[in-house]
């Protein structure tokens, strides 16, 4: 029997993945995104939910801002609410060195258009009163917020499918060939698909798949680690997160307007892609509970009601993959979002739809070049240290 083709196979059906499908059926192209599992069920139906711009890499800037202005407009482009609160999101810190670190960075992303307003101790206490007394300062981004990411891959794939994409779940991609001009792509149950142009979306799985042709990234799995308290009155309204070059103080919340209040931060638990699991380690739920207590306070008397964890891959410069493949035509890539996925998803998915349409981006992803980590990157792309995980 043929195998069903289209102008291109998507492999992954996280939020990269089905907005990109969503984005190419808005530009023409027929598509077909095969999932090993449900959509959304990895890193982009489990995170944090964090809709964040301050704090990333400078460069990383153009892209998040084209995101946060297709997530103001998701319901009118998908039709479905993902519940996306632009709340704000409030960095702080405890140290005065700490102060210079975000009046620095407030300089340098004015220059990518991300206005932060620095705010001092009592003025900051006046506006959000649940900040603890050891906070002295914190960048507001007002224009940030938060959204439920168990909603918003899921949306993206129906409206892709019902713009014509054809979404195929418990399909797990195994043989990825290039035969003449087409992708053949075997999956393990038998069933077979071709396309003149391929996606590799596969989040932590990715760099399984860009391996095949012989691109092979120094990709790791972890497991942020997550938790959902009881409900309370919705006061907290903004996103809160710590500015800290210690990793022990890394932590981060967001109030639900249903009165839950989620967070995450500090050590990462192990995830174990093959079988598809991360585990929840007690002793860092019980360290960020300590955390929580300095960043708000009045949080300390909630009951804890749930925890999870959730498989994210991760790359040593702590950049994503993202562009054209530098040894296969018509091969594309973006995994490897190193914990700030989410945000990124709807523009990844516009950026990488208009690459695929045009062969080229109005917004620049040179950075996150998979060339990068071959033994003779380009100049462009070399990478520069980590800088410490924040959400
Ligand atoms: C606990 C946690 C908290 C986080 N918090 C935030 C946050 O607050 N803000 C933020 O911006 N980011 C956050 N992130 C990061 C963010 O969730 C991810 O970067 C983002 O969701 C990655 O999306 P993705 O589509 O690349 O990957 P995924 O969501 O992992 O999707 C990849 C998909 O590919 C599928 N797949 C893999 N291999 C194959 C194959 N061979 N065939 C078919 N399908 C395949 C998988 O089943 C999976 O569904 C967090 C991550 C975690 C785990």
């Amino acid at each position: 029997m043929k195998a069903p083709a289209s102008d291109v196979i998507v492999v992954g059906g996280g939020i990269m993945g089905a907005a990109t499908a969503f984005f190419l059926r808005k530009r023409g192209r027929s598509v077909t995104l095969l999932e090993q599992g449900l959509v959304g069920q990895q890193a982009s139906g489990v995170n944090f939910g964090n809709v964040r711009r301050q704090g990333r890499f400078l460069p990383q800037l153009p892209l998040a801002n084209r995101s946060r202005s297709i997530w103001g407009r998701l319901r009118e482009l998908l039709g479905e609410d993902v519940e996306f609160l632009s709340t704000g999101h409030i960095r702080v810190c405890y140290r005065q060195e700490q102060v210079a670190v975000l009046e620095a960075y407030a300089k340098d992303a004015s220059a990518y258009g991300l206005s932060l307003e620095i705010i001092s101790q009592n003025a900051l206490r006046a506006r959000f009163p649940f900040l603890g007394p050891e906070v002295i300062a914190g960048s507001f981004s007002p224009n940030d917020g938060h959204a439920n990411p168990r909603l918003a891959a899921p949306a993206f794939a129906r409206a892709a499918a019902r713009e014509g994409a054809s979404i195929v779940e418990n399909a797990e991609a195994k043989i990825i060939e290039k035969v003449g001009e087409d992708f053949a792509v075997s999956c393990v149950d038998g069933r077979e698909f071709r396309a003149p142009v391929l996606l590799v979306s596969a989040g932590a799985w990715g760099n399984l798949l860009s391996s095949q042709f012989g691109e092979a990234v120094p990709l790791v799995a972890r497991g942020p680690q997550m938790a959902v308290t009881e409900p309370a009155p919705y006061s907290i309204h903004p996103v809160l997160g710590v500015s800290t070059e210690v990793p022990d103080e890394v932590v981060y919340l967001r109030q639900i307007p249903r009165g839950n209040v989620v967070f995450g931060g500090g050590a990462r638990g192990d995830a174990f892609p093959d079988i598809r699991r991360a585990y929840v380690k007690p002793q860092n739920t019980l360290a960020q509970l300590r955390q929580i207590r300095r960043i708000a306070p009045q949080l300390s008397q909630l009951h804890v009601i749930r925890v999870w964890s959730g498989i994210e891959s991760y790359l040593p410069d702590d950049r994503p993959i993202m562009g054209a493949s530098r040894r296969v035509s018509g091969l594309h890539y973006a995994f490897g979002f190193c914990g700030h996925g989410f945000q990124l998803g709807p523009g990844v998915g516009d950026v990488m739809a208009e690459l695929i349409d045009t062969g080229t981006t109005s917004t620049p992803i040179e950075p996150f070049h998979i060339g990068r980590f071959a033994a003779d990157p380009p100049a462009a792309t070399i990478p520069s240290p980590p800088k410490i995980g924040v959400n």
